[in-house]
């Protein structure tokens, strides 16, 4: 239907990219030739151009649902910069200003336009629709239609009207959440079963992660930040107070911080995401009301000072860093009092019972994430249901594995502890047991008759809690679905029990060991080897700094973002190749049509400007 290389064309003339990522060119065949698709790809996998490109190559207006009316604004003037007729409708355009993009839907003129879930469902919307020729409908974020979620969006489960109004107009999905059980509603609440599902590896190749134990969090965080200087990022932490307290520190050092969390007024909260996004180099310390809808391709680095509440909140706040595909990190510290602050926020939260349950099921399994002895990325993903053909070379425990010890005794005890208390307790009990304690429920159960009772008394409560996460997060043990916490064996536990294999465990999760300073050393040899995250070379740094110093100017001047007008990854292409005219530059990735006619002799003034 149509010429073989109609797509290839449109992304290497209008959004100058070479070549399609992993699924795109697929996605985009599908959809331009009429077929329903539910997309799954990681953030900054590249879902945009899924949708965009086969909206140009079909007739009609391309409609993208969104739930974020801060992103579309940053979405439509990248969309036009790049020489597309894009526009949006939400509730924050005048009266006038929505007629026009009426107008304009209605005559056809636009390529994609971009709507507030509220707004597409009024009858007044849909009729027009009806009127105009629709190219396709992209769900944007569509795991917000899912409950389990987190961004859980009424409005979203409406959206089903569309297959029914317009059952010719192809439909896409799509989003970032792995999880099968969001996948399964986004298929049943948005009626796709008959849509082809194109699913991505979740890694984020280009982010390290990282992760320790904190002993002196501002001295921590002003190590880690000495290797991104000048570059942007987030750093997470649990309270506002905390927020407030480490921005205002890090200001005092002269890092560029800007604090963000729910309990400033609104327009602090607005003036300090618009400078984060349009200026280079801002730190943002926020909760995690931070972050949702954050488009921003450079941030460099996603750091946490408090453990997040789970593996997928953890995942999808770092996720956040280096969706350009540069190298960035993802770095953590967390402490034992955490762990307290979490289960006594987690305890005194208005939810339900099994809702309690799952969310300290969660934490534990971040903990031992967060403790594991082998590589992160294999452990991430298995958490999504992923296996990935690890070690992956590139996290902390891959790059100076930690000192271990020998657990193999341990781990037995807690497992046969666990076999002849029934399985059915969870391990505040087993490890009653195995310290010899005589509660009233060890004596009520008569458990300190036990043959374990008491064999673990040489090691106290936190210690054995460790091994037990240790023992889950390798599969030795395994916990009741309903999330009571009961720990029952698994196949996996005979070979342990029976001697045929040995448990390791980290030994610096136990605070101040000479061990541990010395594989901090050692990760620190391997930062100051690696230098800034991107590599600038000395002698590259004021062709940079003059790209970049460009790069805001012309972003002043059309008020956008710097990113939308070129991003990281192009300028630095550009550093590289050094283009000495308009046809090198247009080889440059990331520099279409449009761009090259807008600023083609502006950057390469400045590339060939005599030094
Ligand atoms: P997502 O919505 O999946 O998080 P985006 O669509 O925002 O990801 O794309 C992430 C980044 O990757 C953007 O900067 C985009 O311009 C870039 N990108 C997408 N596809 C390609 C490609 N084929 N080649 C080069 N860069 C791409
Ligand atoms: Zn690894």
């Amino acid at each position: 239907m149509f010429p073989m290389n109609a797509a290839l064309d449109l992304l290497q003339s209008v959004f100058g990219y070479p070549s399609f990522r992993g699924q795109q060119q697929a996605v985009v065949e599908h959809l331009a030739e009429g077929g329903d698709a539910l997309v799954l790809m990681p953030t900054g996998g590249g879902k945009s151009l899924c949708y965009q490109i086969p909206a140009l190559m079909r007739q009609g207006t391309g409609i993208v649902v969104s739930p974020l009316i801060a992103l579309m604004q940053d979405q439509v003037d990248a969309l036009r910069e790049a020489g597309v007729a894009a526009a949006f409708l939400n509730s924050s355009l005048g009266a006038d200003e929505q007629r026009e993009v009426e107008r304009q839907l209605l005559a056809g003129e636009l390529n994609l336009l971009y709507v507030a879930p509220e707004r597409l469902l009024t009858p007044r919307f849909l009729g027009q629709l009806e009127r105009t020729e629709v190219a396709l409908f992209a769900i944007d974020e569509a795991h917000c239609v899912s409950q389990w979620g987190h961004d859980f969006r009424p409005e979203y489960r409406e959206l089903a009207i569309l297959h029914q109004r317009f059952p010719a107009v192809p439909r896409i999905a799509l989003t970032a959440t792995a999880d099968p059980r969001t996948r399964e509603e986004i298929v049943e609440r948005l009626s796709l079963q008959d849509a082809r599902q194109f699913v991505s590896s979740f890694d984020r190749p280009n982010i390290g992660y990282r992760v320790g134990l904190r002993h002196n969090a501002k001295r921590q965080l002003g190590e880690f930040l000495q290797g991104h200087a000048g570059e942007s990022g987030i750093v997470y932490c649990l309270s506002r107070r905390k927020v407030d307290d480490t921005a205002a520190w890090l200001a005092e050092m002269g890092v560029e911080a800007l604090p963000y969390h729910a309990g400033l007024d609104a327009a602090t909260r607005m003036k300090n995401q618009q400078r984060f996004l349009r200026e280079d180099g801002v730190v943002m310390v926020a909760t995690v009301a931070f972050g949702m809808g954050i488009d921003k391709p450079d941030v460099r680095f996603v750091a946490h000072l408090d453990l997040p509440r789970s593996i997928e909140g953890y995942y999808q706040e770092t996720g956040r860093a280096g969706r350009d595909g540069l190298p960035a990190e993802a770095w953590m510290i967390y402490g034992l009092s955490d762990v307290v602050t979490m289960s006594q926020m987690i305890a005194q939260s208005e939810s339900a019972d099994e809702r309690k349950r799952v969310e300290r099921q969660k934490l534990e399994s971040l903990l031992a994430y967060a403790e594991a002895t082998g590589c992160r990325r294999e452990l991430l993903l298995g958490a999504f249901g992923e296996t990935y053909p690890g070690p992956c070379g590139h996290c902390d425990n891959c790059i100076a594995p930690p000192p271990t010890w020998d657990a193999t005794v341990p781990a037995q005890k807690a497992l046969s502890a666990v076999y002849r208390t029934g399985q059915r307790f969870g391990s505040g009990h087993v490890i009653d047991v195995l310290r010899g304690e005589e509660t009233e429920r060890v004596l009520a159960l008569d458990h300190h008759r036990l043959s374990t009772f008491g064999i673990g008394a040489e090691m106290d409560e936190k210690q054995w809690r460790s091994v037990f996460r240790q023992l889950l997060a390798a599969g030795l043990l395994e916990a009741d679905a309903e999330g009571y916490g009961t720990l029952r064996l698994t196949a996996a536990s005979r070979s342990v029990l029976s001697g045929g294999r040995q448990v390791k465990l980290r030994e610096d999760a136990r605070p101040e060991r000479a061990s541990r300073r010395r594989r901090d050393s050692k990760l620190a040899a391997n930062d100051k080897s690696r230098g800034s995250s991107l590599g600038i070379e000395s002698w590259e740094q004021d062709l940079w700094d003059a790209l970049r110093a460009l790069r805001t100017q012309l972003a002043k001047q059309q008020g956008v973002p710097p990113y939308v007008v070129f991003h990281d990854a192009t300028l630095l292409a550009m550093l590289r190749a050094m283009p000495a005219n308009e046809d090198e530059l247009a080889g440059v990735s990331g520099v279409g049509e449009a761009k090259l006619r807008r600023y083609g002799r502006d950057f390469l003034a400045v590339i060939n400007a005599p030094a």
